[in-house]
């Protein structure tokens, strides 16, 4: 026996009780008498040490997870190793005993020098082999499964239980004394107060920034910035505030061409399920009201060529797993939904605007027509696999490839537009340095194709439907759930395969920037098998993971669109006490003078009166303390305009790139992800600049993104107050 097979020995239990220990071994449901670590210690201080005899521990892995080839080396160590005996040889002349015991097992192994021998011998009870299989065994029974506190999951709870079942993870259905590993709240981060570990399901903030108003805000900054990057969110103005401008831009449109005849969708800020949504083809048909009953939400081109299939219109439900914020990475269900219309689809017309079903894909609506037909096969019906028709398009020969990349696309840029404002939220709930959980979530992003085959947002849902059972009149009046198979095909997928990326055991890297690069257009598309994600499970017996990374692995790709978040990190680091989420005066000062921004030709009192200014207007008539101060989409209007006033000759993005590097180079060191992230910006630089997004179906109609930038630097221009929490409904 060799003195490098103890050291081996020796490393591999303590990597092992080191694993179980990463495990999170907890001593609540624990064999009584065991030890949460098990770890290897010396009764004597020099019997691990390294420099004494042994080789490095490399084998480590390999030899736990075969334990045996561990076997086989065992017996040819003892028999050949010949330098390993020369080492013994010298550290036999010492001709101490060493003891080492195994933590937790009360067990001793004795190395005992043989003074005239030319090998040593272990002194154990068992085979040490024996025993390290029975720790192992001892310790993988121990190893408690993950927890996860499903009280607050609601309509999730179906889908949830059945995940956490096949997972074999432990489920506490009316929540726990002691900590959880996972929570999952079925509206938002707040279901659950006091929750100071562990991970939860939701971000704070999401329902507030995906509302109708704000993610048209958030895509607008960035039409602003690359106007032809994101031109795939239709035509949008906020009302009431851009009421008029939505007006007086339809006129001239249809003043410059009278054959133009758009038609635009009108959708209250906090609805869902089709709620309050009206089709109108002249602006005077905007049911508007004034003062404290003016309706709030947007009016948005509407996309009058979708692509239809048996000649109906339907949109697809995408499920996007945001697994963290920093480092952001980001995962795409390569199976989502298909909703149908259960009308045979016409081009908008004065006649047929009211309809419904034909124009209105919402399964909540539809359901209650009478040609909704609830699918058997994931092929047919109302609500079908978007793999389904994936399939049904190649047949028909479309480039299923390129749709599914602009897909991927379109998903990382808008979250890439709504990262900003969360992180915000997120420090604001979760302060650096407090005890807090991690955060993930599962959005539903609701996607229509263009009839060219152009994938166009509709819009996200934070808190989108999990239910696998749907609502049956088995009998006249009588109205049951039933199982939907669809559903339960698709979204247990979804909800499995994110615990099993939240998975706390789970040591695999996540973030593999090695693997970081360029996009590839059509690399994978849902129908096919997935390849690089593998099966983690550990019994083979769960499939290979439906999620697939999308973000950081096309980080290459668009990180360059990342300004806004720049600009969000300045914000940051100006906000002083813990929990704010708006500049005050004082600080927007500081970081003016910090960022050197002022001169003889911009003195503090013009930052003042700029500050005033924005503020005012971002806070709207009521003045709520609580809401006092500059929030971040007002601080980017502030950034945009002090960008255009040092960098008079450039184009916005440049401008907006050239006072960031400014401010950052004042502000000192940034950490490693804003360097790189600055470094891919800049090379975004020599891109051309269009101050204008294309139209997604009428060309004539402008942006309002122009129009608020102009605005901007007259400070004439009105800007909304940001709305304060709802729970949405769930859709
Ligand atoms: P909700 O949250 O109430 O479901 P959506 O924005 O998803 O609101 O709109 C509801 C439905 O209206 C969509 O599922 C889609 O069928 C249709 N729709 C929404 N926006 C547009 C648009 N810009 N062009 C064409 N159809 C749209």
């Amino acid at each position: 026996m060799s003195d490098q097979y103890v050291k081996v020995q020796v490393e591999q239990m303590k990597s092992f009780g080191e694993d179980a220990e990463k495990e999170g071994v907890d001593t609540e449901e624990q064999v009584p008498g065991s030890s949460p670590s098990a770890s290897v210690s010396p009764d004597h201080p020099t019997s691990t040490d390294a420099s004494s005899t042994s080789l490095p521990c490399k084998q480590t892995g390999k030899s736990r997870s075969k334990p045996g080839r561990e076997d086989k080396r065992h017996t040819s160590d003892v028999a050949s190793q010949d330098s390993v005996v020369s080492s013994e040889k010298n550290l036999n002349r010492l001709g101490y005993e060493r003891t080492l015991q195994v933590k937790g097992t009360g067990k001793i192994l004795q190395r005992k020098s043989e003074p005239n021998g030319n090998y040593v011998t272990i002194h154990t009870s068992k085979n040490i082999e024996e025993m390290r299989r029975e720790e192992g065994f001892k310790l993988a029974k121990k190893r408690r499964p993950v927890t996860v506190d499903t009280s607050k999951a609601k309509t999730s709870l179906e889908a949830l239980k059945i995940s956490i079942k096949q997972l074999k993870w432990k489920e506490f259905p009316l929540g726990r004394r002691t900590a959880c590993d996972i929570y999952w709240h079925g509206v938002s981060f707040h279901d659950n107060e006091n929750i100071v570990s562990g991970q939860v399901n939701k971000f704070p903030g999401m329902i507030e920034m995906l509302r109708k108003i704000n993610l048209s805000r958030a895509v607008r900054t960035m039409q602003e910035l690359f106007p032809e990057e994101y031109d795939f969110y239709p035509r949008s103005w906020i009302l009431p505030e851009e009421y008029q401008q939505f007006t007086t831009q339809i006129h001239m449109v249809k003043e410059k061409d009278a054959t133009v005849n758009p038609t635009f969708i009108v959708k209250p800020d906090g609805g869902s399920q089709g709620d309050g949504i009206y089709l109108i083809r002249d602006p005077s048909d905007l049911k508007l009201m004034t003062g404290s009953q003016a309706k709030q939400g947007v009016v948005q081109e509407y996309i009058q060529k979708p692509l239809l299939i048996d000649k109906l219109k339907f949109d697809i439900r995408l499920y996007v797993l945001i697994k963290s914020l920093e480092p952001l990475e980001i995962y795409i269900a390569k199976e989502g939904l298909t909703r149908f219309c259960t009308e045979l689809y016409q081009e908008p017309s004065q006649k047929n605007l009211s309809h419904v079903f034909m124009h209105l894909t919402n399964y909540s609506l539809n359901v209650h027509s009478g040609n909704f037909v609830h699918s058997d096969s994931q092929s047919t019906g109302s609500k079908r696999t978007l793999s389904s028709v994936l399939y049904r398009l190649a047949a028909k020969g479309v480039d299923i490839k390129r749709v599914w990349s602009d897909i991927i696309a379109l998903v990382i840029k808008t979250v890439i537009a709504v990262v900003p404002e969360l992180r915000v939220y997120y420090q604001a709930d979760i302060p650096p340095g407090k005890p807090g959980p991690t955060c993930f979530q599962i959005l539903g992003f609701d996607i229509l194709l263009m009839k060219n085959l152009k994938p166009v947002l509709l819009e996200v849902n934070s808190n989108p439907s999990m239910r696998i059972e749907h609502e049956q009149e088995v009998a006249p009046g009588v109205f049951e759930y039933v199982p939907s198979p669809v559903d339960e095909e698709v979204k247990v997928g979804v909800i499995r395969d994110t615990l099993r990326l939240m998975d706390p055991g789970n040591k695999k890297p996540t973030v593999p920037q090695q693997r970081a690069g360029g996009f590839e257009q059509g690399e994978e598309i849902p129908m096919e098998e997935e390849t690089q994600e593998k099966s983690q499970d550990e019994t083979g017996t769960l499939p290979s993971l439906c999620l697939k990374q999308v973000y950081p692995k096309y980080s290459k790709q668009f990180n360059y669109l990342r300004l806004v978040e720049r600009i969000a990190a300045l914000f940051i680091r100006f906000l002083g006490v813990k929990g704010n989420m708006r500049l005050g005066p004082t600080a927007f000062r500081t970081f003016i003078r910090t960022c050197k921004l002022s001169g003889s030709n911009f003195t503090m009192a013009s930052v003042d009166i700029l500050y005033i200014d924005i503020t005012r207007r971002w806070s709207g008539a009521t003045p709520d303390s609580r809401e006092a101060g500059m929030g971040l989409q007002a601080f980017v209007e502030a950034f945009f305009y002090l960008a255009a006033r040092r960098f008079k000759s450039l184009a916005l993005r440049e401008q907006v790139v050239s006072l960031l590097e400014l401010c950052e180079s004042q502000l000192g060191p940034q950490s490693g992800v804003e360097e790189r992230r600055s470094l891919s910006c800049s090379r975004a630089l020599p891109r051309t600049v269009k101050t204008q997004a294309p139209c997604l179906a009428n060309p004539q109609l402008s942006s309002p993104a122009p129009l608020r930038r102009a605005a901007s630097q007259d400070y004439r221009h009105q800007r909304f107050k940001p709305r304060s929490l709802r729970a949405n409904v769930e859709n």
